[in-house]
């Protein structure tokens, strides 16, 4: 069974256009699991955090499948909490289905997860996420996606302050995307601009966050 984080009393699953990342733009269905290893104070999915709809892995096939869509986005809550339940899934998917997974990078993908999926948003979480340091940089696991070539490292960022620990993390310079801390349409042109000039200085990609800029904070989209 995967545990299905929960909104307006039904399973989170919908077709939308990707949001941030290098494939923003892109329509995709997602698929919002429940649960999540960390607790970062702007979580702007915090509906995730609790007890989501239990879904037997061929219902959820099925339902995805009705999309008809060429690109699957598998997001959370921390997906990775749920890795048997996901590799049954996506076996029971399309081969030529590009599938995307949305992670904190705290865990390691198992053998089979890291071989099918297509493309890993890795999110480390920094300082100002509020989460203890040990628990939010999982050096075993940024190893892991760092040798990976389809792993990229969206973080947030509040401000210059946090290059430095970016920094030292060691990522690959190439596959990193600095995001502004926002959660609302008119939060995220404000912070916009000091992200920019972070990009520009540090020579890394901006992701800006195409489903606020659409949608603002509307859920389900
Ligand atoms: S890791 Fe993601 S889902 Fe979990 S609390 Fe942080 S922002 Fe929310």
């Amino acid at each position: 069974m995967l545990n299905i984080a929960r909104l307006n009393s039904a399973p989170e699953i919908f077709y939308s256009l990707q949001g941030e990342g290098i494939r923003s733009g892109t329509p995709a269905v997602f698929l919002r699991l429940a649960g999540c290893n960390l607790a970062c104070k702007w979580c702007d999915t915090k509906h995730s955090w609790g007890n989501g709809i239990l879904c037997s892995v061929r219902d959820v096939a099925a339902h995805l499948e009705e999309y008809n869509c060429a690109s699957l986005v598998i997001t959370g809550g921390e997906p990775l909490l749920q890795q048997g339940p996901l590799e049954k899934l996506l076996a029971l998917l399309p081969a030529g289905l590009h599938i995307e997974v949305e992670t904190n990078g705290t865990l390691i993908p198992t053998p089979a997860l890291a071989q099918r999926v297509n493309q890993w948003n890795v999110s480390p979480k920094l300082q100002h996420s509020g989460n203890a340091g040990d628990k939010s940089i999982v050096p075993a696991a940024l190893a892991f996606f760092a040798e990976h070539p389809c792993a990229w490292f969206k973080f947030v960022v509040q401000n210059e302050a946090d290059w430095a620990s970016i920094a030292a993390l060691g990522l690959p310079q190439q596959r990193i995307i600095l995001m502004p801390c926002a959660t609302t349409r008119t939060a995220l042109e404000a912070a916009r601009p000091a992200v920019v000039e972070m990009c520009l200085r540090h020579g890394v990609r901006l992701g800006d966050r195409l489903h606020l800029s659409l949608w603002d904070d509307k859920k389900g989209v």
